[in-house]
């Protein structure tokens, strides 16, 4: 009797091991490894053929602009629009307005405060990491990230300037990865005469949101070996 009793016992932790093991692994695969925190450059934005729109507070300033914190595996895909009950509500962000405004501004047209980018960010990028960010911290997080690293500043430190003037791929890479310890992904697109420019930088976060990581994976970049940094 004892010894059915101890039998049932340990089948039925070994029952429970398993079935949490299992809840975990299920529970991990809809989670993400790290983010890629990218910023654009607003110059390389306009200058296409589509062209750009000014916010309705004016025009940005010339530096890099916030376009998002994205939750990515580390085989390169990514989840996305993971919570359509958690949608974007701008009063949670009310104490950030002034730095968003200023850090990740819209250029898209027509003209616009920057909410609808911002709530564009949140519901496709931001709902992915929720476990780890809720609405608020998800957007404090990028702009910590925006205040500790000055790409631009960086760039200019290595004689890379927004001058229209064309600069290798690899400088550009260098420059940056001398300036925050780690290499980053650069992301090309056509000007409105099909030059290469320099688009966007994406720089890899750890899952916390806060600290910078050597990239697991690097997204496809389109550059040219020589790339147009345009004035903006
Ligand atoms: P595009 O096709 O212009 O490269 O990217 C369009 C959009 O897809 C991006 O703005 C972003 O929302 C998403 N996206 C593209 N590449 C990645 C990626 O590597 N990781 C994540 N998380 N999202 C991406
Ligand atoms: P993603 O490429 O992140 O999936 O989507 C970007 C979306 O945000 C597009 O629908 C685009 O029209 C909108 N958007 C608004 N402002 C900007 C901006 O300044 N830059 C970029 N890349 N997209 C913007």
């Amino acid at each position: 009797m004892a010894t059915t009793t101890r039998f049932l016992q340990s089948s039925f932790f070994i029952n429970f091991f398993l079935v949490s093991q299992c809840l975990f692994v299920l529970g991990a695969s809809q989670d993400f490894d790290f983010f890629y925190f990218v910023q654009q450059w607003p110059g390389s934005y306009c200058d296409t053929k589509q062209s750009c729109c000014y916010p309705t507070t004016g025009k940005p300033a010339s530096d890099f602009g916030i376009h998002g914190l994205w939750p990515n595996y580390n085989d390169g895909t990514y989840p996305s629009n993971c919570d359509s009950t958690n949608p974007y509500v701008q009063s949670k962000v009310s104490d950030l307005m002034s730095r968003m405004q200023q850090s990740w501004p819209t250029l898209a047209c027509p003209s616009g405060t920057g909410s609808s980018f911002w709530a564009h960010e949140w519901e496709k990028h931001g709902t992915c990491s929720e476990s780890v960010l809720d609405q608020h911290g998800y957007f404090k997080a990028a702009l910590n990230l925006k205040s500790k690293i000055n790409l631009l500043e960086i760039l200019e430190g290595a004689g890379i300037q927004p001058d229209g003037r064309f600069y290798s791929l690899s400088s550009i890479k260098n420059a940056v990865e001398n300036g925050i310890g780690y290499t980053p992904g650069v992301e090309c697109n056509a000007g409105a005469d099909g030059n290469s420019q320099l688009y966007q930088i994406y720089i890899c976060v750890d899952s916390s949101g806060s600290e910078l990581i050597q990239c697991p994976v690097f997204p496809k970049g389109k550059c040219a070996s020589s790339v147009e940094f345009p004035a903006f």
